[in-house]
């Protein structure tokens, strides 16, 4: 299934210098506030600090992995981050009740892929514009599918709120009656 998604990142942790930097009890920090990463005067990625130098100002990544870490890690809600965790980490399953979310995934690609297979009289090649993102999964489970994201240990429990190390992908049903049970403790 991940060869069917374009843009199926693999996600690098903040660094320590990255991580130290923000109160990692947050629900969402802004990336914006990240500083530039120099050496020698020259820019490298913000991110891993490795890729470089980058020959635009304006930016901030070495690749498209890097900037899509640094989002899903600064915002682990994000459409973005609940996709990569199901499919990644989970084997595609809500880590509560087991409920499978491949066949709803597979049907939203080939729903997409079909579409581009349509033909448009402004594309001459048919095939061209299949692009099946990972955000897209993310909005079509969350939206039609009631996905959500929970904080493995609760954050008024001390839990991690950024990065992906204390987040699963659950049903809203399995979340709400985690929720419960976790306030109840
Ligand atoms: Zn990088
Ligand atoms: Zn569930």
């Amino acid at each position: 299934m991940k060869s069917r998604i374009v843009d199926f990142p693999i996600f690098k942790d903040a660094l320590p210098e990255v991580s130290g930097m923000y109160d990692l009890s947050l629900r969402q920090v802004r990336l914006a506030e990240l500083p530039k990463y120099f050496v020698d005067g020259q820019s490298f990625c913000t991110w891993c600090h490795l890729g470089g130098p980058l020959k635009h100002h304006a930016q901030r990544y070495c690749s498209d992995d890097c900037r899509m870490s640094a989002n899903m890690w600064s915002n682990p809600q994000s459409y973005l981050a609940k996709a990569y965790i199901l499919i990644n980490n989970q084997d595609c399953a809500c880590t509560l009740c087991g409920f499978c979310y491949e066949h709803r995934i597979l049907k939203y690609i080939e729903t997409k892929e079909k579409a581009a297979l349509e033909p448009k009289s402004s594309t001459p090649s048919l095939y061209k514009d299949i692009k099946i993102h990972l955000w897209g999964v993310g909005y079509n489970l969350s939206t039609h599918h009631d996905l959500e994201m929970d904080h493995i240990i609760p954050i008024h429990k001390k839990g991690q709120g950024i990065g992906l190390d204390n987040v699963q992908a659950v049903c809203r049903q399995c979340h709400k009656e985690k929720t419960y049970q976790d306030s109840r403790r």
